[in-house]
């Protein structure tokens, strides 16, 4: 799944850099790309024996390799989930919003933005409040994922609504009105991918 989602990040470069070179400093498709193409090295050369080891990779990788803000917060959001977990070698959707609910708390905890302040928070709480109401219903893994990506592509639409409180695009003032962010965008496709890869609907 994470390697697939690491080919749609790739394949979403240039669309990134688009995004974040009006309202930032246009850098942003470069460094996911840049990270994601590590993690998939990553992923063919190692092997895995839980779950947790994988995100704890996915996480570790985009961290040392990124750089700058987006890196802690992505890495945040793909370690910081799984830290005292029980080793897991199944999952199912109550897992993964498990999983997610932690990554939330701790990106919030780590960026300090909340949603309206036009970031990736904006896309990854509805995303991860979608995961979690989804597994309270009892709902299957991919449907759960299908309705976390619509939520995130639905909080990555509200942030051209938004003001920016974070980096660059803070210093542009009214003007980013209009503009997505390009981290909810991420966020937005990172879901996507997830849901996609589960639903068998890959590209
Ligand atoms: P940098 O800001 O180091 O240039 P990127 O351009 O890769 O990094 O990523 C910028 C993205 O990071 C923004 O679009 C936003 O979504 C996210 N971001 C920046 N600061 C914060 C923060 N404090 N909390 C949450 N997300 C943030
Ligand atoms: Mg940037």
């Amino acid at each position: 799944m994470f390697y697939y989602v690491a080919q749609q990040m790739i394949d979403a470069e240039d669309y990134l850099t688009v995004i974040d070179k009006k309202i930032g400093d246009g850098d942003h498709g470069t460094s996911m790309s840049l990270g994601f193409k590590e993690v998939q090295k990553e992923l063919n050369a190692k092997q895995f024996d839980s779950i947790n080891e994988v995100f704890h990779c996915v996480g570790m990788t985009l961290l040392d390799t990124m750089g700058g803000a987006s890196g802690v917060l992505f890495g945040t959001v793909f370690i910081s989930g799984i830290i005292g977990l029980e080793p897991l070698t199944e999952i199912d959707l109550s897992g993964m919003a498990g999983i997610f609910q932690r990554s939330l708390t701790a990106l919030k905890k780590r960026g300090k933005a909340q949603i309206g302040d036009k970031t990736m928070v904006d896309a990854f709480e509805p995303a991860a409040v979608a995961l979690q109401q989804a597994a309270n219903q009892g709902l299957s893994l991919s449907e759960g994922l299908k309705r976390a990506a619509k939520q995130a592509e639905t909080g990555k639409e509200y942030t051209k609504q938004c003001m920016a409180k974070f980096g660059r695009a803070k210093s542009f003032g009214q003007s980013v009105i209009g503009l997505e962010d390009a981290g909810a965008v991420s966020v937005w496709i990172i879901f996507r991918s997830m849901a996609a890869w589960m639903n068998d609907d890959t590209e």
